[in-house]
């Protein structure tokens, strides 16, 4: 095992359980990580309630070294340089007598380079190892060390379009915005600006601006923006001294950009959630661009939120942290009312057509005139071949993938479940098989009903592949893409694909959440959301917010050019609020509603939650260390609610069952505190409890 020392002198506690165990090995002889990082990893853990070593696992490469890689390298001494000779005849007879015909090959092999060969090339050239051995040995031969290159970063050709005027709402947000940075302290700003306001741009000029103070910026954008407009623009006008950090490089990418980050040789950096502990000295800006977008928060130990830690880390820095989104999370929005964060908004597009218009089309309706098979109900159909005609763009939401949602059995009822997972399996007929989204599980698309054995299968429920597919027929003659989890599965796929759109090779996009993240795409006059159903039936009191998010987001890729844009949404739950606000394109009067929403039910912004899932072979045995769970955390003083134990709505995952206990109180660091203590008194059943502070996805 590989740990990391963060501490001299500490106290060994006697009375604990676990070996104090030697060191073997001191792996690195310089301090590996910046003590802002360490700092950093420390309070994390101490807020989401984990290991130290679990988080700073997040931020470093696969290959722990911090010495960058190295090979050995060969070239000749002066005395070998006398033995090798480039023409053979040229040598004197009594020293090339002394040496093998391998060791004349390899002088002969290095005597053509002047700059010397690596081991790898000279074995290419069948020079053995121990060959070369002898040739050090005997001082023809000099080996050093050398560094792998690579870190150098493929960067865009600087997309230098020439500088913008600023519109007056862009202007007056940078000015305050450079204004609270000029006086380098730590300070939280949340941008609200309405999609496509521009905010990337004031993120470019804050970055040069901290830049040109001599300071360092970091910037994290959503898993899937790292293919998004704003990010390329990055590295279009930073180039070199960007380096960027995500789960997608391969390892030795990834630490080769760390490695440049750690030495100190980048100014820069972009990455994803993980990349908030880089370790970059010296920051003077933080940016969290669409800060609400559920990437940030990491769904495994340490369950920690990208955000959060982003402005922990600005804190400790000294630093502005700037959040950025159209449809901030109500955490933020809340703080920013209340003064905690300075509030900036952009109101105005940038393109002089105002936010796209937004028509609801009731599906009720829809499906009694029709029939129930509809996907393309006849205004959304008749407005994408109004757009094929003029030769405009479209994009397609269904925040579903895969064929159909379940199958299920006309003569029994039953649905083909996933047997490890308290979910139904969903149907990919690309692939022919019936899928579990949570744990893998998957097996052909069955012919006969699992449970009775009955012949007459039905599907219900449809998604992205469907929705393709209906496309298709519809527009046999249009380019139809789609874009989700499983068509983007290999590394570069989404980029690739939203250059082919950027370039027009594709006239209508369909796709998941995917499709609604951040893209400019100024040909795009059309968006259609086939159901803006799909994420409200889900027991998470966040359910209403992430539909109002995602509606808003998807209607803003409309209308970014010169012309005009529309959304059509369709709906069999017209009236419900995230619906109506996210069509009125009124964050304000959303954020009023939920807050009271939050507020009766008790739940985030208004209190703090923690999620606690038990696990168990059984459900039985979760919901007996589920009750001594609660006990503990009653007879530790716990001043809030708790709810449960209970079965956790996504019952059984990968074969385990799952109770939860929700944690709530007015107090958060107190309600930390006591859950810690509860924890902690209750060592045996510790492992098979998660602990998820300010959740983000409960299930
Ligand atoms: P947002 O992130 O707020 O949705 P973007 O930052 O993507 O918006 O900006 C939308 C588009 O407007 C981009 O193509 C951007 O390059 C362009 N843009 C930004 N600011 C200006 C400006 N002042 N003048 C002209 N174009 C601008
Ligand atoms: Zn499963």
């Amino acid at each position: 095992m590989i740990g990391y020392v963060i501490q001299n002198n500490v106290p060994i506690q006697s009375d604990s359980d676990r070996a104090i165990k030697d060191i073997l090995k001191q792996v690195d002889d310089q301090p590996f990580l910046p003590q802002a990082v360490i700092d950093l990893a420390l309070w994390a853990a101490d807020y989401y309630l984990c290991g130290p070593g679990q988080v700073l696992e997040v931020g470093l490469p696969q290959d722990r070294r911090v010495a960058p890689r190295t090979y050995r390298h060969f070239t000749l001494t002066a005395k070998g340089r006398s033995y090798a000779c480039v023409d053979p005849g040229n040598r004197s007879p009594t020293t090339a007598k002394r040496l093998g015909p391998k060791q004349r090959l390899a002088l002969d092999s290095l005597g053509k380079v002047g700059e010397g060969l690596s081991q790898s090339d000279l074995n290419g050239c069948g020079v053995s190892v121990s060959t070369l051995k002898r040739l050090v040995d005997m001082e023809l031969v000099r080996v050093t060390n050398r560094q792998i290159a690579g870190g150098e970063l493929n960067v865009d050709p600087v997309t230098s379009k020439t500088e913008f005027q600023l519109t007056p709402d862009q202007e007056a947000a940078l000015a305050r915005l450079l204004s609270i940075l000029s006086t380098e302290r730590f300070q939280t700003a949340l941008l609200h600006g309405i999609t496509g306001s521009g905010k990337t741009e004031i993120y470019l000029r804050l970055a040069k601006a901290v830049l040109r103070s001599g300071r360092r910026a970091l910037i994290l954008v959503p898993e899937i923006g790292l293919t998004s407009a704003s990010a390329k623009a990055f590295r279009g006008l930073f180039g070199s001294r960007v380096a960027i950090q995500h789960s997608g490089l391969s390892a030795r990418e990834r630490h080769a950009q760390w490695s440049r980050i750690r030495a100190g040789d980048v100014d820069l950096v972009v990455g994803t959630r993980s990349a908030v502990f880089t370790p970059l000295d010296n920051i003077g800006l933080v940016v969290v661009d669409e800060e609400h977008d559920g990437s940030y928060k990491q769904e495994e130990t340490p369950r920690y939120h990208g955000r959060d830690v982003a402005i922990m880390r600005a804190k400790q820095a000294g630093a502005l942290v700037v959040l950025g989104s159209a449809t901030p999370s109500l955490e933020s929005y809340h703080r920013a009312i209340r003064g905690r964060y300075e509030l900036i908004a952009l109101t105005t597009r940038i393109s002089d057509q105002g936010l796209p218009a937004i028509q609801i089309i009731d599906m009720k309706e829809e499906f009694a005139e029709q029939g129930g098979e509809v996907v393309l109900s006849r205004a959304l159909a008749s407005g994408m071949r109004d757009r094929l005609d003029r030769h405009e763009q479209v994009i397609i939401l269904l925040n579903r993938r895969g064929f159909a949602a379940s199958v299920f059995c006309r003569e029994c009822g039953g649905t083909a479940e996933c047997p490890n997972c308290s979910v139904s399996l969903t149907i990919h007929r690309t692939s022919g098989r019936v899928r579990c989204h949570y744990c893998g599980h998957s097996r052909l698309v069955p012919t006969r009903c699992p449970i009775c054995q009955g012949e007459y299968l039905e599907f219900s429920g449809f998604g992205t592949e469907r929705v393709e597919l209906e496309v298709h027929q519809h527009f046999p003659k249009a380019k139809v893409a789609r874009m989700d989890r499983d068509t983007m599965a290999h590394r570069g796929a989404a980029d690739e694909l939203l250059t082919r759109f950027g370039r027009g090779e594709i006239d209508i996009l369909v796709g998941t959440q995917m499709v609604a993240k951040g893209h400019d795409f100024p040909k795009v006059t059309l968006v259609g959301v086939v159901s803006a159903d799909v994420g409200l039936g889900v027991a998470d009191f966040r359910a209403g917010e992430r539909t109002f998010q995602l509606l808003t987001q998807v209607a803003g890729r409309a209308g970014r050019g010169a012309r005009p844009g529309e959304t059509i949404v369709q709906t069999i739950n017209p009236t419900h609020y995230s619906i109506q606000h996210a069509c009125l394109q009124s964050y304000e009067a959303f954020y009023r509603e939920e807050l009271q929403f939050r507020q009766a039910m008790r739940y985030p912004p208004t209190l703090g939650l923690i999620n606690l899932i038990v696990r168990g072979s059984s459900e039985s045995a979760a919901m007996r260390d589920g009750f001594q769970l609660v006990k503990a955390l009653q007879h530790r003083g716990h001043a809030g609610w708790i709810l449960g134990p209970a079965p956790a709505p996504l019952s059984r995952l990968k074969g385990q069952h799952r109770v939860q206990i929700l944690a709530k109180g007015d107090h958060r660091t107190r309600l930390r505190k006591v859950v810690e203590s509860a924890l902690d008194q209750l060592p045996r059943i510790r492992r098979r409890i998660s602990v998820d502070v300010d959740p983000v996805f409960v299930r």
